[in-house]
Parts: C-alpha cells; sequence; structure tokens
C-alpha cells in the first residue's frame, strides 16, 4: 500500500532563497573586509602575499639542484653518469671529458665538461642526489626554480649549478672517498690497493 510522503513545511522566505542568499553575502563581505581594510591582528587568512612572503620550507625540502665544489672550486662531479641513468625524467645531460695530462685526476677520473639540468622536467625525487657517488649534486639549496616567462632559462647549465649555495652559504663538500693524490689513495696501478 502507498503512503503520501509529507513535504517539509517552509516558508514563502525559505523558498525564495532571497534571506539565504543575502545572509551568506553577509558573511563573504565580513570576511572580506576583515581581512583587506581591518586590523592584521584580527585577519584570518589561509594564503599569504607570495612572492613578498613565504612559508619556511621543511627541513628536508628538495630544492633546486647544485653541482658541489671541490677545495680548488673544481666540480667535485666526477661524470660517471649514475645520476643521469637513475633520474627517473631523464632530464639531466653529461658530456665527460678527461682531466689535463698533467694533473694527477688524469687517467683516474672525468670531469663533465657539460652538465645540464631541465628543471621544467625534473620531478624533484631526488633520485640523482641518491645515486651520486660523490656528493658532487645536492638538492639543499632551500629554494625553487625561479619562475619565468621562457623555456629556456630552466635548462640549468654547469656553470649555473655550481653558481648555487646551499642553503648554509656553502658549495664545497667533503669526498666520501679518497682524492686522487692522498696518501691513503690506492693510485693508479693499485699498489697500495688493499
Ligand atoms: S630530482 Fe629526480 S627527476 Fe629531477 S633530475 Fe634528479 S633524478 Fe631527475
Ligand atoms: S653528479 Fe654524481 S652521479 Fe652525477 S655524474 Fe656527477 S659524480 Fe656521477
Amino acid at each position: 500500500m502507498a503512503y503520501a510522503i509529507k513535504k517539509p513545511g517552509r516558508t514563502v522566505a525559505d523558498q525564495s532563497y532571497v534571506v539565504e542568499a543575502v545572509k551568506g553575502l553577509g558573511v563573504t563581505f565580513k570576511r572580506f573586509f576583515q581581512n583587506t581594510i581591518g586590523p592584521a591582528e584580527n585577519r584570518k587568512t589561509a594564503t599569504i602575499r607570495y612572492p613578498e612572503e613565504s612559508r619556511d620550507y621543511p627541513e628536508r625540502f628538495r630544492g633546486v639542484h647544485r653541482l658541489t665544489h671541490r677545495a680548488d672550486g673544481s666540480p667535485r662531479c666526477v661524470a660517471c653518469l649514475c645520476c643521469s641513468t637513475a633520474c627517473p625524467a631523464q632530464c639531466i645531460y653529461i658530456e665527460p671529458a678527461e682531466y689535463e695530462a698533467d694533473d694527477p685526476r688524469h687517467g683516474y677520473e672525468r670531469y663533465p665538461r657539460v652538465f645540464v639540468i631541465d628543471e621544467l622536467r625534473c620531478i624533484f625525487c631526488g633520485f640523482c642526489v641518491e645515486a651520486c657517488p660523490c656528493d658532487a649534486i645536492r638538492m639543499d639549496t632551500g629554494t625553487h626554480v625561479p619562475a619565468s616567462w621562457k623555456r629556456e632559462h630552466f635548462i640549468f647549465d654547469k656553470e649555473t649549478l655550481m653558481s648555487i649555495p646551499g642553503k648554509d652559504g656553502t658549495y664545497v663538500t667533503a669526498n666520501p672517498r679518497h682524492e686522487p693524490g692522498d696518501p691513503t689513495h690506492p693510485g693508479l696501478d693499485r699498489e697500495k690497493a688493499h
């Protein structure tokens, strides 16, 4: 047997929606004036006036890349290609080269003649930093890639990457391995190798 469903009683004001619309607009305008021309201490905004203001990034924030230096200012990178191999976005391009014949690193390790990162293509996963055996690439800059209208401004070459300091202002990192020429270094012929 069918039942007749009783409709809820609504006033003309309810059915016109005008009163509720005016109430909603009242809240909107109250917040608008409170957060624009009202005293600063009464403002309740979830947003900030970026870029004039910015929030603190977390300690482990992965920012724009930098290539670290040796004490003599040369790149710590040995152009092993581990980072470009690990990069899932394939946005790292490296051309390795040999050091000069009179350099103790000649014949032992290489340097990046060209080192380019397409920061627009990067997904900031940090795999390149994890893959590097020399602590030569870091994302501890504490800042992100600057905005730009041009795509080419996001192609960071070796000089650009080496010009960016860490958030502590330093460029040089300690080599977790032996440097060629160190007394503890096994040398090219491995005579001192264990
Ligand atoms: S952070 Fe990830 S995507 Fe970006 S360059 Fe490194 S490995 Fe590639
Ligand atoms: S940055 Fe590190 S992983 Fe990448 S090529 Fe240089 S030494 Fe190898």
